[in-house]
């Protein structure tokens, strides 16, 4: 088996042991599924050839300008799709409304299929087909999924999808336009996650789910990359992720280790975890004090259906992510997350799905329990587009108290309607 040469290993998070990086294993082979593996890279060499100069002179703009840290052969090819390199957005009024010295908004709401899964499904789909595989699966609730699908598209690889028959419409549109084997399951994400373990295993599929794979957390750190070079490597305070299985902000925390490693930067922001009321299995093991690898599972339901699940599948990492960064967990009721939607629409122009204004209710909360100063410089990571889920959105707004008037095409009714404030142009 050929392997990146910048690669030193696949460390196992439980055990601690250093696995051969031509092992072709994705989970530490003593803990089943739960022996989650981390990518390890030679610094040393990394750093002999690439450096922020070479960066700075890179015509690449997408995720692939960092391919020297990530673990991707030479010559496999970049799927078409051009994924990564979304927009920093300065967000001066959100920064105001809420109370903290300047926020800038990391739009990932512009990728491809419409979330942050795509920075890790395409590498998904380039260590399949290093692996040889002719499909690639995955369980998800919904994002995930639609990335996947998406990106196999783009280069004709099969996929068999699993995603909880709740998922919003949007995503599963998306799953069936792409053409993708679809499996809606009866029963919640940890049930189709299970399902798609067990099927990946009899049918010996490339698997690609999320808190499993090694590699899902190193496509998801070129987020952290992004941030800091987009801003001139003046490192952020503090960074605001929702957290579901915890992937993603365990792929930030890679992201600013490697920058720190090569000396780039000169310290790692705080990592702040949002999670919804009704999924808050990460804000209550760090309540609890509690081990999270035996914290038992919950029952989950929120309205914020990518960031629903009992049993984050990358919950060592995540916990590690927000305490070694001094960090905090945060929860915030559903309500706030919907009231956070048109919040960040209507100042930015950014339209988030509800697990991504989820990462605004909760630097809310920050603010309100004194956990950030108002000199913060803070990221808000905004991880799905609204269009994914038009519906809660639709509910979020009626609740406050925004309405679309219907009328007859007569211009009286315009008249009669119109707020007095637009009745002319001065
Ligand atoms: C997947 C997802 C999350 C949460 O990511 P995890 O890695 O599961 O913690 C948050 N927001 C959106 C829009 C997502 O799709
Ligand atoms: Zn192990």
């Amino acid at each position: 088996m050929q392997i990146p040469q910048h690669i030193t290993g696949l460390r196992c998070t439980i055990c601690n042991t250093l696995h051969a990086p031509d092992s072709g294993l994705l989970v530490c082979p003593d803990h089943d599924n739960e022996g989650i593996l981390e990518v390890e890279y030679d610094y040393q060499q990394i750093g002999t050839t690439f450096t922020r100069e070479h960066l700075a002179k890179s015509g690449d703009f997408s995720q692939w300008r960092y391919r020297p840290l990530l673990p991707v052969l030479p010559d496999t090819p970049v799927p078409p799709l051009t994924v990564g390199w979304t927009p920093l957005v300065p967000a001066p009024l959100l920064a105001e409304s809420v109370g903290i010295g300047s926020l800038t908004i990391k739009d990932d709401s512009r990728q491809p299929t419409g979330s942050l899964k795509d920075r890790a499904s395409a590498l998904a789909v380039m260590k399949a087909k290093e692996a040889g595989a002719r499909v690639i699966t995955t369980a998800s609730t919904g994002n995930a999924a639609a990335a996947l699908a998406g990106i196999c598209a783009s280069v004709q690889m099969e996929c068999v999808i699993f995603v909880p028959a709740s998922a919003p419409e949007g995503k599963i549109a998306q799953l069936m336009a792409y053409g993708a084997t679809i499996f809606l399951v009866q029963g919640t994400y940890d049930d189709a996650f299970e399902l798609c373990l067990q099927a990946s295993s009899k049918f010996g599929w490339y698997n690609r789910n999320t808190g499993y794979n090694p590699y899902m957390a190193e496509g998801k750190k070129t987020a952290a990359f992004e941030i800091c070079e987009q801003l001139d490597w003046r490192v952020p305070d503090s960074v605001f992720v929702s957290v579901g299985d915890g992937c993603i902000i365990s792929g930030l925390h890679k992201g600013f280790k490697d920058l720190l490693e090569l000396g780039w930067i000169e310290k790692i922001p705080r990592l702040m975890g949002v999670q919804s009321a009704g999924s808050d299995f990460m804000w209550q093991a760090s309540e609890k004090n509690a081990d999270v690898l035996t914290f038992p599972a919950i029952s989950a339901n929120t309205v914020a259906d990518s960031i629903s699940a009992g049993l984050p599948r990358d919950r060592i990492k995540a916990a590690r992510a927000v305490s070694e960064t001094g960090g905090a967990w945060l929860r915030v009721a559903d309500e706030n997350i919907l009231a956070a939607i048109p919040a960040l629409a209507s100042s930015t122009g950014i339209f988030a799905e509800p697990a991504a204004a989820a990462s605004l209710a909760g630097l809310k909360e920050a603010v309100k329990a004194g956990l950030i100063t108002n000199k913060e410089n803070s990221v808000l990571l905004v991880t799905g587009n609204g269009l994914k889920d038009p519906g809660a959105t639709i509910k979020a707004c009626s609740v406050a108290g925004s309405k679309a008037c219907t009328i007859a095409p007569d211009i009286d009714e315009v008249g009669k309607n119109l707020p007095a404030d637009l009745k002319n142009n001065c």
